[in-house]
């Protein structure tokens, strides 16, 4: 009896193994404030290093189009937004971190998943408590009441336990009992998708710059993702989970001492992307002139790995692609002339056709349709098409390029 008892589970075992793709799918992704690209590069990082081991490293930038109308202040709150709703601050509205005014219509990741995914769950650890009463917008009417089901939060609050010093230590502790706590429950709960937020790096390169202080700091953030990675490698192992992580920050450093941030520098625009994802595309891996991903692309990602499906509308404002699978088009850029709007795009597949959609509104932004005229339909390999606007109205457009596997978006904003 005990006999065929072992060997039914082991034949249980070896069919739950065989379906691979029923693998429970999880994210975890991190934001670590205010290092460069230039400074992750040249520091040691040993468990970042592992992480990219198992998937990949790539410097990214922020600060959206720049001189554009998507160009976006390299200010935190304004970076972390663009992360939650893969757009630039045109769209999220997040100007600075004071978060006066975020337009909700751009759904953050937690909406996204919730909406779909009502019974998973979400957590947020953050040294910060803004990011989820302001950005999440946890409990807002204007996110129809989105809930995050496991918060911890709002240490920095706690002047008892947390004294305010000059040194920023309080923020070191602060950032040490949220990545405890998200190592802890992760291997506990684990979580269906889970946003850590630390920001002692940033305190240090305010207060030291460019400096042995803040090259510490960022050796306790690789220290504390070593821990964030092991909870994981161990609910893949004892659970089967298939969970993606990604790694970023919000934006880089003031080119000559290091210290500030805000502005359209290089430096201030360049930061990078760590993920232990297994199937990175082109897009990621690209390295073609001054390309390189940005920190919009991580919300498609994330999506895709929780098999969210964005609908047709919300996902025709994305700024991001997707740093994983299948991409049909990426790097559209746009500009008019006249009466003619002339368009170039990266093509990522063949043997497709991408749809050319524009609009000469945008109520999106008011939670309202805009009107979208079809007006071309051309091979993806293409990479160009011209647009006749002779007939429409000056002053906006919005035009989106709509391949099988993404969408990509720019606008003519006429002054
Ligand atoms: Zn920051």
């Amino acid at each position: 009896m005990l006999k065929k008892i072992l060997s039914l589970a082991v034949l249980i075992i070896s069919v739950c193994e065989g379906y691979g793709q029923s693998k429970q799918k999880k994210v975890l992704f991190v934001i670590v404030d205010g290092i460069s690209g230039d400074v992750i590069e040249k520091i040691a990082k040993p468990n970042l290093d592992i992480i990219c081991k198992a998937g990949g490293f790539t410097r990214a930038h922020v600060g959206g189009g720049k001189g554009t109308y998507s160009q976006t202040p390299t200010i935190s709150a304004v970076g972390y937004n663009s992360l939650l709703t893969g757009t630039w601050v045109n769209k999220h509205n997040v100007w600075d971190n004071d978060i006066k005014d975020p337009n909700y219509q751009y759904w953050t990741i937690f909406r996204f998943f919730k909406e779909q995914y009502p019974h998973k769950r979400s957590a947020v650890f953050s040294t910060w408590l803004d990011n989820r009463t302001k950005l999440v917008g946890d409990g807002l009417p204007q996110t129809d009441g989105l809930r995050i089901d496991y918060p911890f939060d709002g240490f920095e609050l706690d002047t008892i336990h947390f004294p305010h010093d000059k040194q920023s230590e309080y923020i070191h502790l602060i950032d040490e009992k949220v990545v405890d706590q998200a190592a802890t429950y992760i291997r506990t709960d684990s979580p269906d998708l889970s946003w850590v937020y630390l920001e002692y790096t940033d305190d240090m390169g305010h207060k030291y710059g460019d400096s042995e202080q803040f090259h510490k700091a960022i050796g306790i953030m690789d220290d504390q993702m070593g821990r964030l990675y092991r909870a994981i490698e161990y609910r893949q192992k004892s659970f089967q989970e298939d969970w993606l992580i990604v790694i970023t920050t919000d934006h880089g450093r003031a080119p000559n001492t290091g210290k500030g941030h805000g502005g359209q520098s290089d430096r201030e625009r360049d930061t990078w992307i760590v993920t232990n994802a297994k199937d990175l595309n082109t897009h990621f891996k690209e390295k073609k002139g001054s390309f390189t991903p940005a920190i919009v692309d991580i919300m498609p990602t994330v999506a895709r790995h929780l098999d969210v499906t964005i609908p047709k509308e919300q996902a025709f404002e994305l700024d991001g692609v997707s740093l994983t699978g299948k991409i049909s088009v990426d790097q559209p850029e746009i500009k008019k002339e006249g009466n003619k709007i002339y368009l170039t795009w990266n093509a990522l597949t063949k043997d497709e056709k991408v749809k050319i959609w524009l609009s000469t509104t945008n109520h999106f932004e008011k939670g309202e349709r805009d009107l979208y005229l079809l007006m071309d339909d051309v091979p993806v390999e293409n990479r160009k098409a011209e647009l006749d606007v002779s007939k429409l109205p000056p002053g906006f457009f919005k035009v989106v390029i709509e391949g099988k596997h993404n969408s990509v978006n720019r606008w003519i904003v006429e002054k």
